[in-house]
């Protein structure tokens, strides 16, 4: 076998990050179901495949891509399959953000098939992809995560370990979670200030350095003229859109459900961005939460104190 790569997905993610891998010098196989993402990659020095089998056939190690669950266990499971095709002893890396079970259930396929797999979820979005600086949250044995982590470090910056395989979807899902309640709270918080006359730019300050603090406050401001290079100083342009949001609160909800996990504001933060997405804001980034929280037309109820 040689030291080949298997790309699978080039979409938004996948593209940029197949470019990093040719960039630096590697030899890449490449399939989508669309081929005027196929022949984009191409272009800049991949070679096509014509099916999921065809990449297998002769690749090393193989990457996937791909929007959700569905599409992941349609790749990966089944007759002419990644699993089904390639060479026992391949490496098999799934960067796509699906749900838990769907990522354990292919990844224990994978390992009775003779293969190794990892999950390798991303943070980042398509503006780290371009520069190879995502940050990947890994799960899978150990001597998998380092036989994979030369590629992973070309592609990103952080390769971090969360456990066996996965774990990575687990954290990342855990996490964004956490993000999308903390970017409410920002936007209510400095939203509020607004309206009760405080100077937005010393409120911001002030929480940056007390117990109000929070990643998205500090870093990415949902307020305009706060933080540069921020989303909310272009027009809310993503980013990462309220309909990624949606689509990893809703991953969290099914995550909590399968684990009966308490997760009230989890439940409510997925109810607050589905109503956003539902008003025409499914590209916006999602710090223009803000708006919705900010508008006159806020139709949540407010706690009466009775
Ligand atoms: P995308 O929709 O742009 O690309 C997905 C690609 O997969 C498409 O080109 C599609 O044709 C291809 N595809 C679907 N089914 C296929 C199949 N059976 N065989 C071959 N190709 C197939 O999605 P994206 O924005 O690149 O996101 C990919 C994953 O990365 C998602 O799980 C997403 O949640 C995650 N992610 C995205 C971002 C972001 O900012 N876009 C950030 C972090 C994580």
């Amino acid at each position: 076998m040689s030291d080949r790569i298997g790309f699978i997905g080039l979409g938004n993610m996948g593209a940029p990050m197949a470019e990093q891998l040719l960039n630096a010098g590697r030899e890449v196989h490449v399939f989508d179901l669309s081929e005027a993402s196929v022949e984009k990659v191409v272009g800049l020095g991949a070679t096509a495949a014509a099916s999921v089998a065809e990449v297998a056939d002769g690749s090393e190690t193989i990457i996937t891509m791909l929007p959700a669950g569905t599409h992941v266990r349609s790749v990966y499971l089944g007759a002419g399959s990644l699993i089904d095709a390639a060479a026992p002893g391949t490496l098999l890396i799934d960067c796509s953000t699906i749900d838990v079970e769907t990522s354990r259930a292919v990844g224990a396929a994978a390992v009775e098939a003779g293969h190794e797999m990892i999950d390798a979820p991303v943070t980042g979005g398509v503006m780290a992809a371009r520069v190879g600086k995502l940050n990947f949250m890994v799960g899978g044995a150990e001597k998998s995560v380092e036989r994979a982590r030369p590629l992973l470090e070309i592609m990103g910056q952080k390769v971090l370990h969360a456990g066996p395989q996965g774990d990575g979807i687990g954290v990342k899902i855990c996490n964004n979670m956490s993000l999308g309640i903390c970017m409410i709270a920002a936007a209510e918080a400095m939203m509020m200030a607004k309206r009760l006359g405080l100077d937005p730019k010393r409120t911001h300050e002030i929480m940056s350095n007390a117990s109000g603090m929070s990643w998205p406050l500090v870093n990415y401001c949902p307020l305009p003229g706060i933080v540069d290079g921020v989303p909310a100083n272009d027009g809310y342009r993503p980013g990462f859109s309220a309909a990624m949001m949606r689509k990893d609160l809703r991953l969290a909800q099914e995550a909590a459900l399968s684990a009966e996990a308490n997760t009230p504001l989890g439940a409510h933060a997925l109810a607050i961005f589905s109503h956003f997405c539902d008003s025409g804001h499914l590209e916006t980034d999602y710090s223009g939460i803000s708006k919705l929280i900010g508008g006159d037309a806020w139709d949540y109820p407010r706690d009466s104190g009775e």
